[in-house]
């Protein structure tokens, strides 16, 4: 038995093989069968490269539906797949290299040659694959045979490694197993009411967990079908909306569809559900979404170490601005970062997160593994947030992201929703920034709306509505104007990167 892969494709029934399981964006089609080939000449092609049980394989392509199929190809033969992001460097790819120790890298021919070149490991083989799914790996593949024996691989073995994005010191690789990913799609398959009539909207990268699991597993598990698009491109989704039933994005999603008129009802009236998740959704957003379409984003919180924690209702209250309640099987508690205690509802803490989603640890780092683990087996997360009476739970950021200025604690998010609501501003990003007297003291980051009530915004008058706001302790110190906050491809903002921006603002 290989518990990912034969549960996940358990209802592929041979009669069934002509379904569609993935559309691209010019319109090429893999029937479930073309799909299935495809991974076990891919698993044939790894194989004879002498891939074992338990090895890794590094992943560093553009999205495809063959990209999609080597993911379940390395797990269908017992190894470990270990998707990377693409806008990584030779000299980032050097230290996953050489911790991981993969036996083949497969990479994109434009960087493959030069990537082994000055990788210099004679042991790895490297591979390649394009994003039109051709490439060394896939000639190999070609001429392999179409069916396979899945490797037998039990819950606790390894499925993947993700490396996490890392805001402090290096990465680290998060171990997941077939345990992990199996657990927490079939939760979310039931809780999300997942059926093989659904078609999913696919625009998120698979080198991270939200379009590689959240997504691709339950698709798989569920026998369903797949718009799968190399990247969020708004004129390619509004032409795909009609043809979908969900979607699963990143809050940027959905922020730039609403800035295109052609978002409406009609456009959406086929639709049974929207996903938001892996960065905070605005109140706002959630809000003029429903107006615009009549359709509330189920919003959803999980990081690459736990899969998915925490889900707003699929029948019940979508909460804007809430992340929901723990998911079937997690168990979630808030702690108190000076005695260690549970804190009750309301109050503001440490998540921590136990269950079968949950990582066993950090590839060959025992002691960040150690660090991240409570005694009794929680992990902690590293965000901040608190549950409400009705047991919604709300996160207020990173913890490395709480500012303390003059001893005092501030949470960047009840900052930002009070600017944010300040007519003409479209989004900011509070953070702390040293400063010698306070310790750090809280600077805004400030997108204006491009409107007069925006464009005739100044730093006074914005100071002047928030005095009325807020405690003067959480009140910016200084306010910066910017045309865009710094993000990554998972809509997260920078944080990291704008507190070395303004690292000096306050130095004498
Ligand atoms: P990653 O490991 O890249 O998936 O990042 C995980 C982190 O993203 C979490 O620890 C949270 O800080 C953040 N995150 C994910 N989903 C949400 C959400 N719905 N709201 C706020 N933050 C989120």
């Amino acid at each position: 038995m290989n518990t990912l892969i034969d549960t996940l494709f358990q209802n592929w029934t041979p009669q069934t093989g002509d379904k569609i399981f993935m559309t691209t964006g010019d319109g090429a089609t893999f029937t479930r069968n073309a799909f299935q080939h495809q991974m076990n000449q891919l698993g044939h092609a790894l194989l004879a490269q002498g891939v074992q049980p338990g090895d890794r394989v590094a992943v560093q392509v553009e999205k495809s539906p063959q990209a999609f199929a080597l993911y379940c190809a390395v797990v269908k033969i017992g190894a470990v797949f270990l998707p990377l992001n693409t806008g990584y460097t030779i000299s980032e790819l050097d230290y996953f290299i050489g911790d991981a120790e993969p036996s083949v890298v497969v990479a994109d021919p434009a960087d493959a040659t030069n990537l082994s070149a000055q990788i210099n490991r004679p042991e790895i083989s490297f591979l390649t694959l394009d994003e039109n799914g051709t490439g060394s790996l896939m000639d190999m593949a070609n001429a392999q045979p179409t069916n396979l024996d899945p490797a037998p691989r039990g819950e606790d073995d390894l499925a993947a490694i993700l490396y996490t994005s890392g805001t402090t010191g290096r990465s680290k690789g998060a171990m997941l197993s077939h345990k992990n990913l199996l657990s927490n799609a079939e939760m979310l398959r039931e809780y999300w009411a997942f059926t093989e009539d659904d078609i999913l909207l696919h625009a998120l990268p698979i080198y991270h967990t939200h379009g590689l699991f959240v997504a691709g597993n339950i698709m798989t598990l569920v026998g369903g079908s797949m718009i799968f698009l190399p990247k969020f491109d708004t004129d390619t989704m509004i032409t795909m909306l009609p043809k979908a039933t969900t979607m699963m994005g990143v809050p940027t999603f959905y922020t730039r569809l609403l800035a295109d008129s052609r978002l409406n009802k009609d456009l959406t009236k086929d639709m049974r559900l929207f996903i938001s998740g892996s960065a905070p959704l605005l109140a706002e957003t959630h809000i003029d979404f429903e107006t615009r379409t009549g359709h509330r984003i189920l919003e959803r919180y999980g990081m690459t170490e736990t899969n998915m924690n925490t889900s707003n209702p699929y029948d019940g209250e979508r909460k804007a601005g809430t992340v929901g309640f723990p998911l079937p099987g997690v168990s979630i508690r808030v702690m108190g970062s000076e005695n260690q205690a549970e804190l009750p509802a309301g109050e503001i803490g440490i998540i921590e997160v136990k269950g079968d989603n949950v990582t066993s640890g950090y590839w060959r780092n025992p002691e960040k593994t150690a660090e991240s683990f409570t005694p009794n087996g929680y992990f902690i997360t590293g965000d901040m947030g608190m549950i409400d009476d009705s047991g919604y739970i709300t996160i207020v950021g990173r913890d490395k992201d709480l500012i303390i200025s003059g001893g005092l604690n501030i949470y960047p998010k009840e900052v930002e929703d009070a600017i944010n609501d300040i007519d003409g501003i479209n989004e900011s990003a509070v953070i702390g920034v040293a400063h010698p007297d306070f310790g750090e003291a809280v600077v805004a980051v400030i997108v204006l709306e491009n409107t007069a009530a925006g464009q005739a915004l100044e730093d006074k008058a914005i100071m002047a509505i928030l005095k009325d706001q807020l405690a003067k302790f959480k009140q910016p110190k200084a306010i910066k104007f910017v045309e865009a906050l710094p993000r990554n491809t998972m809509g997260k903002v920078q944080k990291a990167e704008m507190r070395k921006t303004y690292a000096d603002l306050f130095s004498t």
